[in-house]
């Protein structure tokens, strides 16, 4: 830990042999997966204030530039995304807005909110309302915040990027990879079906990978909440000219993570960012979320594939696509899972298990009699997936 860093309380032991065996996997390790899916979503960059300075991104704007959506803005981009036949409205977030960003917290101010998680809670309930299943990727929370927003979004998500302290996350404000791993484990805590995943390519080492993807099984294995790992590369932009990962890296660390996490657990790779059809063998079983209407905001530089380019990468692996919803269906429950579902509960258990992974609001959302319920049905009984 850094001079002066947080201490955050995540007790998670990895040993080294677990590391050390995870370090001998080779894509031949891995079978590969059975079917592969996706999530149709919108893109909803709620603020670009960020407290951290991370040295590849380019998602965060300085003070003065950082940009906060309005509840309009919110209410038109879902909109569309609903007529579009979307399921998912995906909140991105920088980190808590520090106080340097005066005119953020002035401005949540003048429309009667105390935080940022207050707003993103409102905005939630927009989506909602617009017939989205919200999905808040809000950076780092403590329990609290997290349990301010939870039961209005159908699952949330962190990437932990790396468990090593790395030059990428340096500079005047450094991120801390605990507050990550605490971020996990609170959504743990809170019943929340969570995604979380790596970035290859930051100065970690292989080691640092194992530890990294170690430590996500570990806390779902306390957890049982972890839906999907994101295998994500970093890649070149104005801020980061380090490179990307090659291909023979890439297909190592998916492997790795394929066999670090239970086959309950999705691996992920964004097809817009890695080269998704050389990954499918090394145990990719999902591709995460594409957008019909709006652009990738944290990687601008890189459009989402048409659905149509999803169905060729999976017609190229000879295996069936499926789209899903935000919330993986083993996490619904028991009487809103189809009657297709033939995985394990996400308690581990059987299909009457009873942690409420699922709040009333959600559950309403999916059960409602109008078109976002029909929507969302239909997604979940024929797994729809016309372009
Ligand atoms: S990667 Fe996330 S935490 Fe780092 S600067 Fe960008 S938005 Fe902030």
């Amino acid at each position: 830990m850094r001079p002066g860093a947080t201490e955050y309380d995540v007790e998670v032991a990895i040993d080294d042999e677990a590391i050390e065996s995870l370090l001998a996997v080779t894509p031949e390790d891995v079978t590969r997966p059975s079917e592969l899916t996706f999530a149709r979503n919108v893109f909803i960059p709620l603020t670009t204030a960020c407290r951290y300075t991370c040295t590849y991104c380019t998602y965060f704007d300085p003070p003065g530039q950082a940009s906060l959506l309005s509840l309009e803005e919110v209410r038109e981009i879902c909109r569309d995304g609903a007529e579009a036949g979307c399921t998912e409205a995906l909140f991105t977030f920088g980190d808590d807005p520090d106080d340097r960003y005066t005119e953020i917290h002035s401005q949540l101010d003048d429309w009667g909110y105390d935080s940022i998680h207050t707003y993103l809670r409102a905005a939630c309930e927009v989506a909602l309302e617009e017939g989205l299943l919200p999905h808040a990727n809000p950076g780092d929370q403590t329990r609290e915040q997290m349990a301010a927003v939870a039961d209005r979004n159908a699952s949330m998500g962190v990437m932990l990027e790396s468990t090593a302290d790395v030059d990428a996350h340096a500079g005047p404000r450094q991120k801390e990879p605990s507050q990550r791993l605490q971020t996990i484990k609170n959504a743990g805590e809170l019943d929340v079906a969570f995604t979380t995943g790596i970035l290859v390519g930051i100065g970690e080492t292989w080691r640092d990978r194992a530890e990294s993807l170690l430590s996500i099984a570990a806390l779902h294995d306390r957890y049982d909440h972890i839906q999907e790992v994101i295998v994500q590369p970093v890649v070149q932009n104005e801020r980061w000219t380090d490179g990307s990962p090659d291909l023979e890296t890439m297909r190592r660390v998916t492997a790795m993570a394929r066999v670090a996490l239970p086959e309950a657990v999705s691996v992920q790779v964004p097809p817009n960012l890695a080269p998704a059809r050389d990954l499918i063998d090394c145990g990719v079983d999902d591709l995460g979320g594409v957008s019909p209407v709006t652009d990738d905001h944290i990687n601008p530089d890189y459009a989402w594939p048409a659905v149509r380019e999803l169905e060729e990468i999976a017609e190229k692996a000879e295996l069936p696509l499926s789209e899903r919803l935000p919330v993986y269906e083993r996490f619904l429950p028991a009487e809103l899972r189809t009657d297709q579902f033939d995985g394990v509960a996400a308690d581990g258990t059987d299909c009457d298990g009873d942690r409420d992974w699922i709040s009333p609001a959600i559950r309403s959302a999916l059960t409602a009699d109008d078109a976002a319920g029909d929507r969302y049905r239909t997604v979940l009984e024929t797994g729809r997936s016309d372009g």
